[in-house]
């Protein structure tokens, strides 16, 4: 008995590739809506609205509005209270009290923060905080 020979299915006709390009791919953009100006901005997480720059004091190392700190500033090698933040030239800042002026002559962060080397004169910033 001779086993059923089984003829093999024609191949399925090939159907036809899928343009991948709809036929609209060229339409205009749709606008894009923006969310009000005011949301753009990630708001501080600090809870103080204030938009003062902050500073790092050179004695304590701390943070704080530029205008709770002292600016001074290196001319030569005599450090020099800046009060009104206005002398041009490389600054730094300390909070104007004597604690954090002998941290940062302790750490010898005036001269560091003036790029003046440790040869800072810094007399007269003493004498300021002393009134
Ligand atoms: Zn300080």
């Amino acid at each position: 008995m001779q086993p059923q020979r089984i003829t093999p299915k024609a191949p399925a006709s090939k159907s036809p590739a899928p343009k991948a390009l709809a036929p609209n791919a060229h339409h205009t953009p749709q606008p894009l809506t923006l969310p009000p100006k005011s949301e753009w901005l990630n708001p501080c997480q600090e809870g103080s609205a204030t938009m003062e720059p902050l500073r790092t004091c050179v004695g304590c190392r701390s943070r704080a509005p530029q205008t709770h700190l002292l600016r001074f500033v290196a001319r030569g090698t005599e450090l020099v209270v800046d009060e009104a933040a206005v002398l041009p030239g490389r600054g730094a800042w300390i909070h104007p009290n004597l604690d954090c002026y002998h941290l940062a002559e302790k750490r010898r962060a005036f001269g560091r923060a003036l790029r003046a080397g440790n040869a800072i004169d810094t007399t007269h910033l003493e004498k300021w905080l002393n009134g």
